[in-house]
């Protein structure tokens, strides 16, 4: 969803937003009953937690780090999930969040390719995605997140 700004050659390098330490779990992508179906396929063995309403994917911290790798990533190839992975995951760095009670689209700093882009190129893009997204955010609420200070607010949805 984000190939404007976003190459799938310059994700493949990265891979940052499919590893998580225990500071930033609550970013593991919302399973919906749809893709737990596709991860059972792929991985009959998977596990899963729930956190405030939300399905996640169990994940195993790493011997000796705190660090957790999602477990339908495939180091070399990337995410098994393939186009059928989580909206969270399609539409990341975007993320929806609740701002003093208004749903918002808002950038996390933590994706070293898109931070650095023109805030003006991301904001349009967001724009541009924001019915899809807020039309997501309704089918699945527990994608909204609270409003976190440092993550930039791009697009405030229109009442
Ligand atoms: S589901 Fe796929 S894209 Fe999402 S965090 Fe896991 S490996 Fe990454």
């Amino acid at each position: 969803m984000l190939t404007k700004i976003l190459s799938r050659a310059e994700c493949a390098k990265c891979q940052i937003c499919c590893s998580f330490d225990s500071y930033d779990l609550w970013e593991t992508p919302v399973i919906t009953d749809e893709v737990q179906s596709l991860a059972l396929e792929i991985a009959p063995q998977q596990k899963f937690s729930y956190a405030s309403g939300a399905r996640l994917f169990r994940m195993e911290r790493e011997p000796d780090e705190d660090l957790y790798f999602c477990p339908m990533l495939d180091r070399k190839k990337g995410c098994m999930l393939g186009e059928n992975k989580p909206f969270d995951c399609r539409i990341w760095p975007l993320r929806v969040m609740d701002f003093e009670g208004r749903r918002v689209i808002v950038l996390s700093p933590v994706c070293p390719t898109v931070f650095k882009k023109p805030v003006e190129e991301v904001k349009a893009l967001a724009d541009e995605l924001a019915p899809r997204i807020f039309a997501e955010a309704d089918k699945t609420p527990e994608m909204v997140k609270p409003y976190i200070s440092g993550y930039v607010i791009l697009t405030v949805e229109k009442k």
